[in-house]
C-alpha cells in the first residue's frame, strides 16, 4: 500500500481509498496505480496458462529406451526450457499488462 497526494487539498491518502479523508474529493483511478499496467483478466489469465507447455515424460521415457538412453540429454534439455518459458508466462501474469 502506498500513499499518494490527494489533487483537490494534496493531502497524503491511501492509494486504496476512493474518497481523500481530508476534503472528501473522489480519488481518480489513474491516481490509484502509479504503474501503467494493469492486471489480465481471467480469461487472458486461462489463455496464458494454456500456452504453458508441459513435457511428454512417457514420449521422452519411451525415446530413451529406444536409444539407449541418449535421448535423457535431449529429455533434461526440454523439460529445463519448458520450465523457463512457463515460469516467464507466470511472471508476465504476475506483472499485468501494460495500458495502451
Ligand atoms: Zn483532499
Amino acid at each position: 500500500m502506498a500513499l499518494i497526494n490527494c489533487h483537490e487539498c494534496g493531502r497524503e491518502v491511501s492509494d486504496s481509498a476512493s474518497l481523500c479523508p481530508g476534503c472528501g474529493a473522489p480519488i481518480p483511478t489513474s491516481q490509484l496505480k502509479k504503474s501503467d499496467r494493469v492486471p489480465y483478466s481471467d480469461q487472458e489469465v486461462a489463455i496464458m496458462l494454456s500456452k504453458k507447455k508441459k513435457t511428454s515424460h512417457i514420449l521422452h521415457l519411451i525415446l530413451s529406451v529406444i536409444t539407449g538412453g541418449l535421448w535423457i540429454i535431449i529429455w533434461v534439455l526440454v523439460a529445463i526450457s519448458n520450465s523457463s518459458d512457463n515460469s516467464k508466462i507466470e511472471s508476465q501474469i504476475k506483472k499485468g499488462k501494460k495500458v495502451k
